[in-house]
C-alpha cells in the first residue's frame, strides 16, 4: 500500500495550516523541556464534519514532528490515509474522548510536565497559592486514575470528568488543557504549569492561602476562560502566523527548508511553503519531510 506524503500541495490551505501551527506547538513544547521521549499528545481538530484530528506520531521525538509527518486520524483512531506511522492508543482514547465530547476543543494539550504530575499526585490537588493559580480557582476538572488509558469505555468517564472546565488534572498522571485554537490551549496549559510548579516551591515552606472569597472575586469571568486578548494575541492567533514562526526560527526550533543538511547535521522543519518532497540524509539515515 503506497503512502502520501502529506504536502502542502495536496491539503486544503486549511489543514496544511493547521499542521503547521500543530508542528510549531510540539516545538515549543519540546523548547520548554515538556517533552517526554516519544510520550504524550497535542491533537487538533481538523474542521469539518469528519471528526478527524491531527496528532504526533507515536515513536518521534517532539523535535522530529513536522507539519508532513503529523498523523490524521477518525475517531475509532484509524488513519484516514495510508500514513507511514501510527498514533499512540492511550494517547488517542484521551484525545478523541474530549475532542468528541467538547466541541470548542480545537486543540487538547495534554503533557507530563514534572510539576504537573507532582500536583496530579497530591490529594488536595490545585491549591490557590499564586495568581496563576486563581485563574483555575473552581474551574479544573479531576479524572481519577485508572491505569494508561487503553481502554475505549474510559472516554465515557473522562468526557463526565471534563463536561465544563477548560483545564483537567488527570490524577496520578498529569495535566490536560483544551484552547478553541493551538495558542490558547497553549497559553493555558502554560499558566495551568506554572500554577503546579510555584505550587510545589511554595509547599518547602508554611503556605499562605488567600480566603475563598477573594480567590473568587480575582478568579477571571467565564468569557475570560483565564485568557485575555493580550496574552494569546487578536482571535485568529496563529501560531503559524509570519510574527510567530520568526520568533520560532530565531529560537532555533526551525529552520527553512531549503537549508539542505549537511553531512552529520540534522535538518528540522515545522514547515515549508515547498511542494514537500522528502530529503534523505545520506549519511545518517535522517528523512526530512517538509
Ligand atoms: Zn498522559
Amino acid at each position: 500500500m503506497s503512502v502520501a506524503l502529506a504536502t502542502r500541495s495536496n491539503l486544503s490551505r486549511v489543514e496544511w495550516d493547521l499542521r503547521v501551527q500543530l508542528a510549531g506547538a510540539y516545538r515549543i513544547a519540546d523548547h520548554l523541556g515538556w517533552s517526554e521521549l516519544i510520550y504524550t499528545h497535542i491533537s487538533a481538530r481538523v474542521p469539518g464534519r469528519e471528526h478527524h484530528f491531527l496528532i504526533n506520531p507515536y515513536g518521534l521525538r517532539f523535535d522530529e514532528v513536522t507539519a508532513s509527518n503529523l498523523v490524521k486520524i477518525d475517531v475509532e483512531g484509524n488513519p484516514v490515509t495510508p500514513q507511514a506511522h501510527k498514533a499512540n492508543k492511550a494517547g488517542f482514547i484521551i484525545h478523541s474522548a474530549i475532542h468528541l465530547a467538547r466541541p470548542n476543543a480545537g486543540c487538547v494539550w495534554h503533557m507530563h510536565t514534572l510539576a504537573g504530575m507532582a500536583v496530579a499526585g497530591q490529594d488536595e490537588g490545585l491549591l490557590p497559592v499564586h495568581m496563576y493559580s486563581h485563574n483555575f480557582w473552581n474551574r479544573v476538572a479531576y479524572h481519577d486514575f485508572e491505569g494508561p488509558s487503553m481502554r475505549l469505555d474510559e472516554r465515557e468517564r473522562l468526557a463526565k470528568s471534563f463536561s465544563k472546565h477548560d483545564a483537567l488534572i488527570l490524577r496520578n498522571h498529569g495535566l490536560l488543557t483544551i484552547g478553541e485554537t493551538i495558542p490558547e490551549a497553549f497559553i493555558r496549559f502554560w499558566r495551568l504549569n506554572r500554577a503546579c510548579e510555584i505550587q510545589l516551591a511554595a509547599q518547602s515552606a508554611k503556605l499562605r492561602i488567600p480566603p475563598p472569597e477573594v480567590c473568587e472575586a480575582i478568579r477571571p469571568q467565564p468569557r475570560q476562560a483565564g485568557l485575555s486578548a493580550v496574552e494569546i494575541g487578536p482571535p485568529k492567533a496563529s501560531l503559524s502566523s509570519p510574527k510567530i514562526l520568526s520568533r520560532l526560527r530565531k529560537a532555533g526550533l526551525i529552520r527553512p527548508l531549503r537549508r539542505l543538511p549537511i553531512a552529520g547535521q540534522k535538518l528540522v522543519c515545522v514547515g515549508s511553503p515547498g511542494n514537500g518532497e522528502q530529503r534523505q540524509n545520506q549519511n545518517n539515515g535522517h528523512r526530512f519531510h517538509a
